[in-house]
């Protein structure tokens, strides 16, 4: 079949993008059955369907494409714009994710010389940059995979490259959820896989360093993530408590406030271990965090997560107290300060939190107190009596004296959405003894 011309297209091609702008697969999935209809066919535009499938944001329409072998580099849009770059443009993160998947270059410069991740940093899609800058793709770990020249094994074992590309896909660059990654991989957490995987991430950010268009943000990641499971390994090997001990030596707060010292020190060792010492990428690190005070603002993980993955500030989500995961909805109970994924992370982190959550909770009743006399209106108490089941008995008697919690003794007339949205913190199920 010759290369289609531009705007060159026959009807059924033409009625493919109708069908496509309207978001109807079972059509558009009869028409890319007919022979004559051409999967990569341009528009006057020179736009393919799968452009428009991308920059409309249907993600089931470029999936169908994609299996009908649209040409995820095509290039002939008048302006240089790829299937990639609409992605971006859409804002939705699947849909970048699935072109990258399918081997978008991310090197690529439209007319005025932006990336994708330019262009979708340029209209504020800052989900699909992230997406974007952290793609690494299995292919390129798969090499390791393989004995290379006269190495009588390969450097990774290929039953090791599943677990580890998913943490080197991952946009959460909090610890704790590293290791929690690391832990629900029993073929990983174990001393010897980790320091190969380690060693690996450091050749890679080698590489990164090294190529052409050097690519120091992906360099940094992977040395980051080579510290962690140094780390995760070191832990394995001294410690009984192996993994667990580094949860809670990654979430153990200060005295004081709470603030994870030892977490913060950990990640700053990490940026200052990183081994390209002129990178201009370490250098703005270091200069963001060396003058900051431990405890202060900006935290090097909020730093370091700026600078690998284009996410600005935490404002505009809410993020585990955990884990770092993004989308955390379920607010602590008592204190209503913290919030968490579910209640495996607040189980996790009630070690820690319990030391500084009644105070917490004095601090915003004190606070509401004072914005109500303000605003002259009585406070309404929310009722927290979602029961929730308690794992350990022992760590919550215990936890109950340290904090004697009293909850307010509500009528329980209050309406069952209030409690939604909170998780009873382990203490709590078990408290209204009088
Ligand atoms: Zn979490
Ligand atoms: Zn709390």
């Amino acid at each position: 079949m010759s290369a289609p011309a531009k705007g060159d297209l026959r009807d059924d091609e033409r009625e493919l993008l109708l069908v496509i702008a309207a978001g109807n697969v079972q059509e558009a999935s009869r028409l890319l059955g007919c022979k004559e209809v051409r999967v990569n066919c341009l528009d006057e535009y020179g736009m393919t369907p799968l452009m428009h499938a991308a920059y409309k944001g249907k993600a089931d329409m470029c999936k169908l494409l994609l299996q009908h072998g649209a040409d995820v580099n095509c290039n002939e849009h008048e302006h240089g714009y790829t299937a990639l770059m609409f992605a971006g443009l859409s804002g939705k993160t699947e849909i970048t994710w699935m072109m990258l998947d399918a081997g978008a270059e991310t090197d690529v410069v439209n007319s005025v010389g932006r990336t994708a991740a330019q262009m979708a940093a340029f209209v504020g899609q800052h989900d699909c940059v992230t997406v974007i800058n952290n793609f690494f793709s299995r292919a390129r770990l798969d090499y390791y995979t393989k004995a290379q020249g006269l190495e009588r094994e390969p450097k990774l074992a290929p039953k090791l490259a599943g677990p580890l590309h998913k943490i080197i896909m991952s946009t959460n660059l909090n610890p704790v959820k590293m290791v929690l990654l690391v832990q629900e991989n029993p073929m990983l957490a174990e001393p010897d896989a980790l320091e190969k995987c380690s060693h690996v991430m450091e050749l890679i950010c080698e590489k990164c360093v090294k190529q052409q268009d050097m690519n120091e943000v992906l360099a940094m990641k992977m040395h980051y993530i080579s510290c962690v499971l140094q780390k995760c390994a070191v832990f394995m090997k001294d410690r009984q408590d192996k993994l667990d001990g580094l949860i809670k030596s990654l979430l153990k707060g200060r005295d004081g406030d709470g603030f994870p010292v030892f977490q913060e020190k950990f990640i700053r060792e990490c940026i200052r271990k990183f081994p390209y010492c002129d990178a201009t990428l370490l250098q703005q690190l270091v200069r963001s965090i060396a003058p900051v005070e431990i405890g202060s603002d900006p935290t090097a993980i909020s730093v370091l997560t700026q600078a690998i993955t284009g996410q600005v500030g935490f404002v505009d989500a809410e993020f585990c107290t955990a884990c770092g995961e993004k989308g955390a909805e379920k607010r602590c109970s008592i204190c209503k300060m913290v919030i968490y994924c579910d209640p495996a992370c607040q189980k996790m982190h009630w070690f820690t939190h319990k030391k500084l959550c009644k105070r917490l909770q004095e601090q915003r009743e004190r606070h509401e107190m004072e914005s109500a006399k303000h605003a002259e209106r009585p406070v309404t108490v929310d009722a927290t009596q979602t029961a929730m089941a308690t794992e350990s008995v022992e760590e919550t008697t215990t936890a109950l004296k340290d904090l004697s919690v009293e909850l307010p003794r509500s009528s329980a007339k209050s309406s069952s959405d209030a409690s939604s949205d909170t998780l009873i913190c382990p203490t709590t199920s078990t408290t209204n003894t009088d």
